[in-house]
């Protein structure tokens, strides 16, 4: 008789972005008249730069003839955008990292979700609260917790490190000691932003209790800050206890595309096993490597024509937020995020809760956006706004917003 998995059972339904779309729609339904503009989305909607489809072009032509068609990639990756990679995002930062610690994948999303099964199920897991809930779910997936705790909206057995008002929406050093740490900055969903010697703090935190970091750093390219690092191994001593996670989803416009990497450093030692030997095994086994014609549109992203068109495309969201921050302010709101991040967290007025506020917002202003309680319990009372829109629908959605 087979049985199931029954990790699985623990998962709460996520209900997030079924329930806002089916309150949408409802809502059209009963007011079609009504233009109802969507700054709920976290994806992305400008269309992929010249650069980068001038390599999908090029390569998808390359696949037509014989000489030059590519079939399985190598597994960590070409080493055309490996060596991309370790020189524009690593050499010109600084940080100490070659190609071959680096896994090319197809997103940041299997790559967050693949990295615990390195590890140990008995390993104790911190996130931050609110948190992108692929850190938490796949660890509740493979065993690593307890029970879904209705009440509080926990987890048994797992460190969650709330990120508050109070507290700059950073998370502090948790009293029980983890051994894994997820960490996102920029952060999605409250567009908080950690400086460096804060992020430096939690590598000789990490370093002196042997745990290790799991670094999402999928924003980094919307950092405007200059004391914000853009890679954990900035610090120093991240070789010894750190993994960066990177795509191409939010600087590139990658996400119906699919690239991302993963860095292992290879001085990153546990139990006296290379970490990076472990991941490498594992991509191998279970990975047959991200497609040819991706790879070469990722390299484009290097190019100075690629660096130059994202840069501007970055800077279109860029000026949403700044849209979206300047006016929340203006019409009285609490806001944070908005300035390293595309994503703009403002806490709700009066007490609302967070779904209370989508109610009002959506009944009153005709804007959709996405309720802080959906990340978690200590999202509750904030709501979140993201940057991908277009610029006149973001415009309008504030003016709405001000004219409450
Ligand atoms: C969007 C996002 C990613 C990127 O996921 P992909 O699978 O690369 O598209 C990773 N982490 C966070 C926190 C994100 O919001």
């Amino acid at each position: 008789m087979v049985t199931v998995n029954k990790n699985y059972l623990k998962l709460p339904g996520s209900y997030l972005f079924s329930t806002i779309a089916k309150k949408v729609a409802a809502y059209q339904e009963a007011n079609p008249d009504v233009q109802i503009v969507r700054l709920g989305i976290g994806d992305v909607t400008q269309p992929l730069a010249p650069a980068i489809i001038d390599a999908l072009h090029k390569s998808v032509d390359e696949m037509a003839h014989a000489e030059t068609f590519h079939g399985y990639a190598p597994d960590l990756g070409y080493e055309f955008l490996r060596s991309a990679i370790a020189k524009n995002d690593y050499e010109a930062r600084g940080c100490q990292i070659s190609a071959d610690e680096i896994f090319v994948s197809d997103g940041a999303k299997s790559d967050s979700g693949n990295i615990q099964e390195i590890f140990g199920t008995e390993n104790k897991v911190a996130v931050c609260d609110p948190v992108y809930p692929v850190y938490v779910d796949t660890n509740v997936m493979a065993g690593r917790t307890g029970d879904y705790n209705k009440k509080n909206e926990n987890f048994d057995g797992v460190i969650y490190m709330p990120c508050l008002e109070s507290n700059g929406f950073l998370p502090e050093l948790p009293v029980e000691t983890p051994d894994l740490i997820y960490l996102c900055f920029p952060n999605n969903p409250s567009g908080a932003a950690i400086t460096k010697d804060k992020l430096q703090e939690w590598v000789d935190y990490a370093n002196e209790n042997g745990s290790v970091i799991i670094y999402d750093a999928a924003y980094e390219a919307y950092i405007t800050e200059e004391n914000v690092p853009h890679s954990i191994y900035e610090c120093e001593g991240a070789r010894t206890c750190a993994i960066e996670l990177r795509s191409f989803s939010k600087n590139a416009g990658f996400t119906g595309v699919r690239l991302g990497f993963t860095v292992v450093p290879k001085d990153l030692v546990r139990e006296g096993v290379a970490l990076h030997d472990l991941w490498a095994r594992r991509h191998g086994t279970k990975f047959n490597g991200a497609p040819y014609i991706v790879q070469r549109a990722g390299e484009a992203v290097y190019s100075p024509e690629g660096k130059a068109q994202l840069k501007e495309q970055v800077a279109y969201y860029m000026r949403n937020a700044h849209t979206i921050y300047n006016g929340l302010k203006e019409a009285g709101y609490s806001v944070s995020g908005g300035v390293n991040a595309p994503y703009i967290w403002l806490k709700t007025p009066n007490n609302m809760s967070s779904w209370d506020f989508f109610d009002y917002l959506l009944e009153n202003a005709h804007v959709v956006g996405t309720p802080g309680s959906g990340f978690g319990a200590h999202g509750e009372g904030f709501f979140r706004l993201t940057a991908f829109g277009s610029y006149e629908n973001t415009q309008e959605a504030l003016r709405r917003i001000k004219a409450l």
